[in-house]
């Protein structure tokens, strides 16, 4: 445990020129100050637990010390919620989407002005720098003002093609999943939760919400604030717990799953789902790859790159942990690169000022310290990092470039969830494109080119759910209209747009026949009425009826 408190420790690490980068103010305030007990007993009344709870200890990654007790929710408590949420359901999904999208419009105003409580709540819970935790205000912004404003059109009615035409008044429905079951991870507390949960809620469903112990107070917030905002208080139940012994529980109850976590996970969950018979979307890892083409901006790429890496530490999953660079770029675009990697201030103030904070927890600090110790023993180089820094909090680590990575190293095909990065050269598009693809993995991708039709032309090759063309991950992940989720290992389903609501609604199809039934009638035997729809099917093909 580090003594420091969460003020004041940004420094640039070894290996930086000399003259410093300024140190993160904190304004003078401590995680202990920020979060007080009195906000953690206000929060915690809002997890579904029995009256005598076993309470768990977190830890503020930024500096070791204490942050909360939270109780535990049984498997017990994970019944109740799931019969709170369902009472509640049916009242709310009586009322007009637009009533419905009048609270995430609310909330999305709310949330902007009180973002100062929950970045401190974020920053404490997960270590990241300001900025980062900023970056799931903007998210969750993004997707409550869409949601709010789109809602009525994704889920309104919709007339279809009847069997027969003028005979057949068929129309689509959406009808809400009823209660969805959503597990989140820590990495995204804010964003992962009440992101997701948004177009659950507008779509007219309740949910019961099991968030990662470590980072359960920011959802907790969000809850309060989205009640606030006129969200009636058991429509969201929060159950908090061991994964394994609850996670299932949340499964076992939900008419949907809405899953966001590793791909080892992921299959599990996704096998108790199929095996109820319940959909699932799941959102996974990855080992996300950006290439630098021979005609890219390097200076943009080289700046560009700095965020697809380092945004939270690395632990962010539609981060960048291999960097493709065409040959006859790589000596400048490293240069740049790696200057720019080594000039980062890490710092834990709670803050703006720092450009990147903490890992997580001791977990994340020992897969991304044995990644990067196995891949130099086995003969890779370390361009600027490689290290841990107890100095600044327990699970500090730098910002960490390597070369001369090959496939037997875990770090080349391994998520790390760290920040650390691998550099490998190619001399062809082709190559590239094949490298880049050599994952079981398919979440995100970056392309860097001048030329921005070539650009498309590579993105539309890359087997990944989301590519940016000259960003790193925002401007596809800001695209809150358009899907975003993972193929291959990187999950199935997708957030955000049309499918990010629909996935928590079934489609109904409702039919009225007129004047005559489908089936032989007015005289007709079954040999003539097979003798006039067959007429009547080569006419509507003839009359480009769809
Ligand atoms: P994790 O799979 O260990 O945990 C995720 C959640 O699942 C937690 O709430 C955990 O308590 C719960 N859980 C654990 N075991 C369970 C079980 N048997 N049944 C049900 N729930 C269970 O993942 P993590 O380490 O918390 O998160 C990091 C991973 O999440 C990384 O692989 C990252 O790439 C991935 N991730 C993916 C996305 C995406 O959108 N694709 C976003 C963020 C994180």
């Amino acid at each position: 445990m580090s003594d420091l408190t969460a003020d004041a420790v940004a420094t640039e690490h070894p290996g930086a020129p000399a003259g410093g980068n300024p140190t993160a103010p904190g304004g003078g305030r401590t995680v202990a100050t920020a979060v007080p007990r009195s906000l953690v007993d206000r929060l915690a009344t809002g997890v579904t637990a029995t009256a005598e709870p076993n309470v768990v200890e977190t830890v503020a990654p930024l500096t070791g010390e204490r942050l909360a007790g939270l109780p535990q929710s049984t498997p017990a408590d994970v019944e109740v919620a799931f019969q709170l949420a369902r009472r509640a359901q049916a009242a709310w999904a009586a009322l007009p989407v637009r009533r419905r999208a009048a609270v995430l419009l609310r909330f999305h105003d709310l949330l902007l002005k009180r973002q100062d409580e929950v970045l401190d709540l974020v920053q404490a819970e997960t270590g990241k720098a300001r900025l980062h935790a900023f970056e799931e205000v903007l998210a969750v912004a993004m997707a409550a003002r869409h949601y709010g404003r789109a809602a009525q059109g994704y889920l309104k009615d919709r007339r279809r093609g009847g069997a027969l035409p003028v005979l057949t008044h068929t129309v689509e429905a959406r009808r809400p999943k009823g209660v969805v079951g959503h597990i989140s991870p820590w990495n995204y507390p804010l964003e992962l939760c009440v992101g997701d949960l948004l177009p659950a809620f507008v779509a007219g469903n309740a949910v019961v919400n099991k968030p990662d112990t470590q980072t359960a107070l920011t959802g907790l917030w969000a809850r309060e604030l989205l009640i606030e905002a006129g969200l009636p208080a058991d429509l969201w139940q929060v159950v908090i717990g061991d994964g394994p012994v609850i996670g299932p529980a949340v499964v076992e109850h939900a008419d949907y799953v809405s899953f966001t976590g590793s791909t080892r996970t992921g299959r599990e969950v996704a096998q108790r789902a199929a095996a109820r018979l319940v959909g699932a979307s799941l959102e996974l890892g990855g080992k996300n790859a950006m290439l630098v083409l021979s005609d890219a901006d390097v200076d943009a790429a080289a700046a560009g790159a700095v965020r697809a890496c380092f945004s939270s530490a690395g632990q962010l999953c539609i981060s960048i942990e291999r960097l493709l660079v065409h040959r006859s770029v790589a000596d400048r675009f490293l240069e740049r690169f790696v200057a720019r990697t080594r000039a980062l201030r890490l710092g834990g103030g709670l803050a703006y000022g720092a450009d990147m904070g903490s890992l997580v927890s001791a977990r994340q600090l020992e897969t991304t310290t044995r990644h990067v110790e196995e891949a130099v023993k086995a003969g890779a180089t370390v361009l600027t990092g490689g290290r841990a820094r107890p100095d600044l909090g327990p699970y500090f680590y730098e910002p960490t470039v390597l070369d001369g990575v090959t496939p037997e190293m875990a770090v080349c095909a391994e998520e790390t969830f760290g920040p650390v990065v691998a550099v490998y050269r190619f001399d062809t598009e082709e190559e590239a494109v094949a490298a880049a693809n050599s994952t079981p993995y398919g979440l995100n991708s970056s392309v860097w080119t001048r030329d921005l039709r070539r650009g498309r032309a590579v993105a539309a090759r890359l087997r990944t759910g989301t590519v940016n063309v000259n960003e790193a991950y925002a401007a596809a992940y800001g695209s809150v209209a358009a899907p975003m989720g993972g193929m291959g290992d990187s999950g199935l389903g997708r957030r955000h747009g049309a499918d990010g609501i629909l996935r928590f609604t079934e489609a109904q199809t409702i039919a009225t026949q007129r004047l005559m039934p489908i089936a032989p009638s007015f005289g007709l035997d079954d040999k003539q009425f097979a003798a006039v729809m067959t007429g009547g099917l080569r006419a509507l093909k003839a009359l480009r009826f769809k």
